[in-house]
């Protein structure tokens, strides 16, 4: 795991930790932890008026790169200052696939309520995702008449202006040689250098990578099929968040637009990619419990393991505490992986998805839906206010430059007062969002939790996004073991030796 590290001191406040000595205790926490720090953030409030925070910012922008996997802080209050501001980033971090964690607040808030909201925000975004699908009812007329639905069309094609396909010569070049390659055993590395050697680029104008060979090795389109649908939207942004949709809802046209590959190396390069993907498959294996199990002896967090070893030479997986991994301070046992991946599956089945489970569940959740929102609503209130308050504060000074009043202080009293608007307008939008997801029906409620009964048939991904929607943490003691999951604690036994 990498970590970046972020400290904020406000010298307004005499009871702090200084950036110092929260950056000590965050390094503790990591070496303890087996996580590694890749670059420290830091900000000193100068005022506490102003919502300056430069590091913050820029960490925030950065967790889009890619280059870590957490945002380290001592305390949660140094991240954020109330609940809507720390929403807000949280989302933002949360699309980026970065985890917040806190030193001194292993655990915020109740597991109760956390759990709730994250329920609660995975509804809203399956909601707004519906909505999506209504949108596309209408582009599906277009579709069935073989019709380009906007956007860029595919490597090779062009949209003539009856918005049907007509091939673009040079474009399917690259096509061909990219499946012929592919067909005959060549490998991306070789393909790329070939194509962007001799200046082909992709429908942007790019050179080509290994994400635009594969999406243009798995396109049927060029084999002549008009498909519409084939994937939902990208979200996130990120290309290995792609979902396919169901089948009923992916049209299909054989000779609905110009063939531009032959079925024969068609079916071969998808022969080869299937074999690669096995491969890949095979020596993968996927742990569901990955960030939310613990070690109880000393608190650190346990990584899925998988060896060749023990007596029979056997295949073994198991989950095993990172401090005795890297400084054997601990001594903790391993735990099997199978052992405990069931035993909170059984429990997910039985207790949260089962349909007695979910009738009781939706009860504690719109009783915490309706409890949160007055809140919420009065906060919205106390925003609106403020807002007010701060525009008209504008409007005197620009009134008084107007009629010629002009003092150079007047100009940094602009700036602080447009720096606070712009940060109650966030927290004002927050808070509605935020309204939008406590607002949720107990009907709607159902329904999505519904979609989840039956946890044992579905794939690991859906089992993993399930058990990590559901389950808070997991912790292994020497005897037992425990399961945080929503609304309640359990505790089982240890596997037997
Ligand atoms: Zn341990």
């Amino acid at each position: 795991m990498k970590a970046a590290i972020y400290a904020r001191y406000s010298s307004d406040n005499q009871r702090e930790e200084s950036i110092e000595a929260q950056i000590r205790a965050i390094r503790e926490y990591c070496q303890k932890n087996n996580i590694q720090i890749v670059k420290i953030y830091t900000d000193e409030a100068r005022s506490a008026t102003t919502d300056d925070r430069p590091g913050f910012l820029e960490m925030i922008k950065d967790s889009e790169l890619g280059i870590f996997d957490l945002i380290i802080v001592h305390k949660l209050d140094r991240f954020a200052r109330d609940r809507y501001d720390s929403a807000f980033y949280k989302r933002q971090l949360k699309k980026n696939g970065v985890k917040l964690i806190s030193v001194l607040e292993q655990l915020d808030d109740s597991p109760e309520s956390v759990i709730l909201e994250s329920v609660l925000e995975g509804m809203a975004e399956y909601y707004s995702k519906n909505l999506a699908r209504e949108v596309m009812k209408g582009m599906k007329e277009t579709a069935l008449q073989c019709k380009h639905n906007g956007g860029l069309p595919p490597l090779g094609y062009d949209v003539a202006e009856d918005k049907t396909y007509t091939i673009n010569e040079r474009e399917a070049q690259a096509v061909k040689i990219i499946f012929d390659m592919y067909a005959n055993g060549k490998g991306y590395s070789e393909i790329l250098s070939l194509l962007n050697k001799n200046g082909y680029r992709t429908q942007r104008g790019r050179k080509f990578g290994k994400n635009s060979i594969h999406d243009i090795l798995k396109n049927e389109k060029y084999t002549g099929v008009y498909i519409f649908n084939r994937t939902a939207s990208k979200y996130n942004g990120k290309r290995n968040h792609r979902k396919y949709k169901n089948d009923e809802e992916i049209i299909r046209v054989e000779g609905g637009m110009p063939r531009i590959i032959d079925d024969e190396t068609w079916k071969r390069v998808q022969e080869r990619m299937n074999n690669k993907k096995h491969a890949a498959n095979k020596a993968k294996e996927v742990y569901l419990l990955s960030g939310l199990i613990y070690c109880g002896k000393c608190g650190g967090s346990m990584t899925g393991i998988h060896t060749y070893g023990g007596r029979n030479k056997g295949y073994y997986s198991y989950y095993e505490c990172n401090v005795r991994k890297r400084t054997k301070e601990c001594d903790a046992k391993s735990i099997n992986k199978e052992y405990v991946e069931n035993l909170v599956i059984n429990e997910l089945e039985e207790k949260v998805l089962s349909p007695k489970a979910i009738d009781n569940l939706v009860i504690a959740i719109t009783e915490y839906t309706k409890s949160q929102s007055s809140e919420i609503h009065k906060d919205i209130k106390v925003f609106q206010e403020q807002l007010m308050g701060i525009e008209t504060q504008i409007n005197n000074i620009v009134d008084a430059i107007a009629s010629g009043m002009f003092h150079p202080s007047m100009k940094e009293k602009m700036d602080v007062l447009e720096a606070q608007k712009a940060n109650i307008i966030q927290k004002l939008e927050e808070a509605k969002s935020q309204a939008e997801i406590h607002s949720l029906s107990a009907e709607t409620i159902r329904k999505y939790l519904e979609k989840d009964i039956g946890i044992k048939t579905k794939s690991l991904d859906e089992q993993k996004r399930i058990i990590q929607t559901y389950v808070q943490k997991v912790v292994v003691y020497e005897d037992y073991i425990e399961v945080y999951r929503i609304l309640n604690i359990a505790r089982f036994p240890s596997p037997p030796p």
